[in-house]
């Protein structure tokens, strides 16, 4: 299959794809990890990205459109891909239709992951992830580690994400509203989109979202 997550910042985005994709035996593709790796790493893409994700904002689309595709054109994606972070505006949805047209291939379905602004912010506010492996994530109340700064599954560090301050998050969710939202519109014009709401239990998350995308 191949899918695009959507949904505002703190829905689970990250937490639903890893187990989806795990699922679906498909690659999770995500360009805030990719960005985050290549922060990491001190690359010249990850000092350019860290400004702009820091402030909240979108990292231009030229140098987030030609990571994404570098990533989908690997061997393992042939048979289909989880996206997670990306399209995240318009004009990078044109981008992704062009690059599956050239490929011969189409999208399966669309996953909307809904949850209300009150609750995404307490999610985003508590959030700690693991510094050597992205996909462990915790939160201080809701799903706490057993030790306060160390990570369950792997001893890492756990740290808060500098994008995750308060007045970041308002930014960041604004960008969502502005430039994300209206690719739902796009894709529903296409019959793709299935939404699901994003509350509740991880497990009872996953379950329907399994349950949407089997119609797909
Ligand atoms: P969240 O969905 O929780 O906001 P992500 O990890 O998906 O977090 O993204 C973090 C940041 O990475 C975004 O706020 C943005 O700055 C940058 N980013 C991720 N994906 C894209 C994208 N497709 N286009 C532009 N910027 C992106």
């Amino acid at each position: 299959m191949r899918i695009v997550l959507v949904g505002p910042p703190g829905a689970g985005k990250g937490t639903q794809a890893t187990r989806l994709a795990e699922k679906l035996r498909i690659p999770h593709i995500s360009t805030g990890d990719l960005f985050r790796a290549n922060i990491s790493r001190q690359t010249e893409l990850g000092k350019l990205a860290k400004s702009y994700m820091d402030a909240g904002n979108l990292v231009p689309d030229e140098v987030t459109i030609a990571m994404a595709k570098d990533r989908m054109e690997q061997s393992d994606a042939e048979g289909g891909f989880l996206l997670d972070g990306f399209p995240r505006n318009v004009s990078q949805a044109g981008a992704l239709d062009e690059l599956l047209q050239t490929e011969g291939i189409k999208l399966d379905a669309v996953l909307d992951l809904e949850a209300p602004e009150d609750e995404v912010v307490k999610r985003i506010a508590g959030r700690r992830v693991c510094r050597k492996d992205s996909a462990h994530v915790f939160h201080v109340t809701y799903s706490p580690p057993k030790q306060e700064g160390v990570c369950d599954v792997c001893g890492g560090e756990l740290y808060q994400r500098d994008d995750d301050s308060e007045s970041t998050v308002r930014t960041r969710l604004e960008v969502y509203h502005t430039q994300t939202e209206p690719i739902i519109d796009y894709y529903r014009a296409q019959g793709l989109v299935v939404t699901i709401s994003a509350m509740g239990p991880v497990d009872e998350v996953t379950a329907r979202a399994l349950e949407a995308l089997s119609g797909k």
